[in-house]
């Protein structure tokens, strides 16, 4: 195994990671600090993070008892697979894809199958259907819209892979749901029950926080509960995301201004020499350039700004990955592309 780390090249214009710009109204950042200040740090977080549970419940419109939380939903797909797979045993993933699936597969002993998207990213249902049905996965992850692609799976298609095998555990990843036209799908386990949905707080402002939620049947959630360390979620994060539920309102307008700001980005790539924009669903942008694409990286580190580049990557290596950032960032991400492609 290699371990994940991602060199940060020290740049003004922070564009690699799919996080949210600072966007949090000053009265709402306000009392954020109020209640971080007000957390009692000599005692032991909740284990059943009750009061979160019960705000993340309101905001989901689903039960406390079909939600389990995470210290960030990379944990969860630790826990996902502890509880799920045997060592020898498979999990399925459309390529490519977030890279953690895989990565927190292998200390398992458990094999990742890949399925190829074709040529615009789509992933092909047939063949994960004729996948889940050959290889009998314990786990099919499925990221809508997807990390780096940015593409979107439609119900009918999560379903006919959910119906494929009532034994294997489908999880969809709604990590950039918020940024999507249509928004998050909402709790799917009502009509397929081997389906959970997978949610974090880190995309729409909170990465700090390391918050992410299983939406799933509760036997399911009760299972992957036994492999949960007890203290997962700690103080500090259950008070401020408690809040954060409970003032959905005054965060959502950012999915709104992500999504103008990502087709304006669109509109103006398009017109970009030697760069081919994909579509996207999410607050990123996938995009292939026609040149060095080693040169180009590290002319963007020089202009200031840090892209994500997939160096070495299978189909990627000349593709960067790029946040939706604020439309002072994004321009300055655009000129510096230019400049640099032009040279
Ligand atoms: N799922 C997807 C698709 C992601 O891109 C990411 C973050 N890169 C995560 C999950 C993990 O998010 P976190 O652990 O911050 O909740």
């Amino acid at each position: 195994m290699k371990p994940y780390h991602v060199q940060p090249h020290p740049a003004e214009v922070i564009l690699d990671a799919n996080e949210s710009y600072d966007a949090l109204p000053a009265a709402l950042k306000e009392r954020f600090a109020r209640i971080m200040a007000a957390v009692p740090l000599n005692r032991y977080p909740d284990m059943r993070a009750a009061r979160l549970r019960e705000a993340t419940a309101a905001k989901e419109g689903c039960e406390a008892a079909e939600l389990l939380f995470g210290n960030g939903s990379d944990e969860l797909i630790v826990a996902l697979t502890a509880a799920y797979c045997d060592p020898g045993t498979k999990i399925l993933v459309p390529t490519p894809t977030f890279t953690m699936y895989r990565q927190n597969a292998l200390p398992f002993g458990v094999e990742t199958v890949g399925v190829p998207t074709d040529d615009g990213w789509r992933p092909d249902v047939a063949a994960m259907v004729a996948a889940i049905e050959r290889e009998a996965p314990k786990i099919v992850f499925l990221a809508t819209p997807n990390n780096p692609t940015g593409t979107l799976l439609a119900v009918d298609e999560i379903a006919a892979m959910a119906e494929a095998s009532r034994d294997t555990l489908v999880v969809v990843d709604e990590a950039y749901a918020d940024f999507a036209d249509d928004g998050p799908l909402g709790k799917l386990h009502d009509r397929w029950p081997n389906v959970v949905v997978m949610k974090t707080l880190s995309k729409i402002g909170f990465a700090a926080l390391r918050l992410g939620y299983l939406i799933g049947e509760e036997t399911i959630v009760d299972e992957v509960d036994k492999v949960r360390q007890p203290f997962n979620v700690n103080a500090v994060t259950q008070a401020v995301a408690t809040e954060a539920m409970a003032r959905w309102k005054e965060i959502a307008p950012l999915f709104a201004e992500v999504r103008s700001e990502r087709e304006r980005m669109i509109g103006a790539l398009a017109g970009v020499r030697r760069v081919t924009v994909f579509p996207s669903q999410a607050n990123f942008l996938l995009m292939r350039v026609d040149a060095d694409a080693e040169a180009a990286f590290m002319g963007l580190v020089k202009a200031g700004v840090r892209v994500r580049w997939f160096a070495g990557t299978d189909r990627l290596g000349d593709c960067f990955r790029v946040t939706v950032g604020t439309a002072e960032e994004n321009d300055a991400f655009m000129h510096a592309l230019q400049t640099v492609l032009a040279t």
